[in-house]
């Protein structure tokens, strides 16, 4: 059973003007954990967030082995929280399907859940988190950050670990140029029947359908989570209307109608994001200053084809942490490092991603996987964080 986490405290009394040793911007997978880390060590942190209270967001919600290596590490016990087991991986294409066993056994549990056991695991461990904050502008130089945080306050930190996921913050936006960004993603929770949460039990099953693909899986409490990624065009030519798009969708692929016959959706609408730069890698700019530190997104954005993203996240908020407590605000270090841990995977789904939205390549993808069932274990393997990256930050020298 997924267990409801406490609220988290109100922003504090507003000010003007302080100093902070540490300001983290965004409380999500990547700043909460770096939250966790340095304040167990002992660093003060205050980590700001604009959402006030814990809610959705777009994602799969498909935690890999190595997410989950990170959560354990960072005190977060999915037992406990609910969260449902995946083994096996279900691929389909045109009413065909072809099905594997993963390398590992994922888990599957919401964000809303997740995200706020972090943050409520960094508070518990003396993290200051000011929720319903947003941070207007930034602006860094070699010396500290000034943070623009509106009605709350400016704030002057020594140091910034910016984690805004896929929002940019103006003054120190992200070039992701050579990225792909006509994608819009889409989720949905649904409550299904019975017969077709027995038929989903333990697998995540990965749609290919003309310009996009879905994956769909159960989460906690049997909840069923749809996640799309589909192009603007896909989008356009369903008249911009999410019911047009996905009765689309299950007019093409039985395997979707089948799964949301009669479903109870568990929003009013479902959650969106555009222009979502699939492939962007930071590499280290000499320009920029020592103690600005990209985490997450910010840092590079994996396609979510393989649901590889959170442990990103958590491998980045983990690491910046450490190189800063052992190495001090060499973030280009820390840039180099994470650029060296993630870019041959994003390369990877950043390839499968373009194949997967168009109908040439979904053909071939799908009679490779069905030739050869083990390939998907493979690409599932090639496209995670390396354990050596790992015991960087799990087993420091
Ligand atoms: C369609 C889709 C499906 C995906 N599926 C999966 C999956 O199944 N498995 C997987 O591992 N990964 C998946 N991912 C990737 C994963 O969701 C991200 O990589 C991960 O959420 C990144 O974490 P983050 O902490 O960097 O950002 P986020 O989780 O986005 O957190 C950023 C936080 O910053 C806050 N914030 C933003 N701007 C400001 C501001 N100005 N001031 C203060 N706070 C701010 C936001 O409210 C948010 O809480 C998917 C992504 C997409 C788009």
């Amino acid at each position: 059973m997924a267990r409801s986490v406490p609220p988290l405290r109100q922003p504090a009394e507003m000010s003007l003007h302080r100093s902070e040793e540490l300001v983290i911007v965004g409380g999500g997978l990547a700043g909460a954990s770096a939250a966790c880390v340095l304040v167990r060590e002992g660093v003060s942190a205050v980590l700001l967030e604009r959402d006030p209270e814990p809610r959705h967001k777009v994602c799969g919600e498909f935690l890999s082995i190595e997410a989950q290596t990170y959560l354990a590490y960072l005190g977060i016990d999915l037992d406990r929280l609910g969260a449902s087991r995946i083994s096996r991986l279900r691929l389909h294409y045109c009413g065909k399907q072809v099905e594997a066993a993963l390398p590992f056994m994922a888990r599957g549990l919401s964000r809303k859940v997740l995200d706020e056991a972090l943050l409520v695991k960094a508070m518990s461990l003396g993290a200051r988190i000011e929720r319903g904050v947003t941070v207007r502008f930034m602006d860094t130089d070699d010396i500290a950050s000034r943070v623009d945080a509106g009605p709350y306050g400016k704030i002057r930190a020594e140091t910034l670990f910016l984690a805004s996921g896929k929002h940019d913050v103006r003054g120190v936006k992200r070039t992701a140029s050579g990225s792909i960004n006509d994608l819009i993603g889409f989720k949905l929770h649904y409550r299904i029947g019975g017969e077709q949460r027995a038929a989903l039990d333990g697998v995540v099953e990965i749609v290919l359908f003309e310009d996009g693909y879905a994956g769909l899986q159960l989460i906690e409490d049997g909840t069923a989570n749809l996640c799309l990624v589909v192009t603007q065009k896909r989008f356009e030519r369903a008249g911009k209307s999410w019911n047009s798009l996905i009765k689309q969708i299950a007019g093409e692929c039985p395997s979707v109608a089948d799964r949301l016959r009669d479903p109870l959706p568990l929003f009013d609408k479902p959650l969106s994001i555009f222009q979502i730069p699939y492939g962007f890698v930071h590499h280290p700019d000499p320009a920029e200053p020592p103690g600005l530190f990209r985490l997450g997104d910010q840092m590079g954005v994996i396609p979510s084809f393989t649901g590889e993203g959170m442990s990103m996240a958590l491998h980045s908020g983990c690491l910046a942490a450490s190189t800063l407590l052992h190495h001090g605000r060499v973030s280009a270090a820390f840039h180099k490092q994470m650029a060296s841990d993630i870019q041959r995977q994003v390369r990877l789904a950043f390839v499968l991603n373009k194949a997967a939205r168009f109908s040439p390549g979904q053909t071939a993808l799908f009679h490779l996987c069905r030739a050869w069932p083990s390939l998907m274990q493979q690409v599932a393997a090639f496209t995670r964080i390396r354990e050596g990256s790992m015991q960087r930050v799990l087993a420091p020298p």
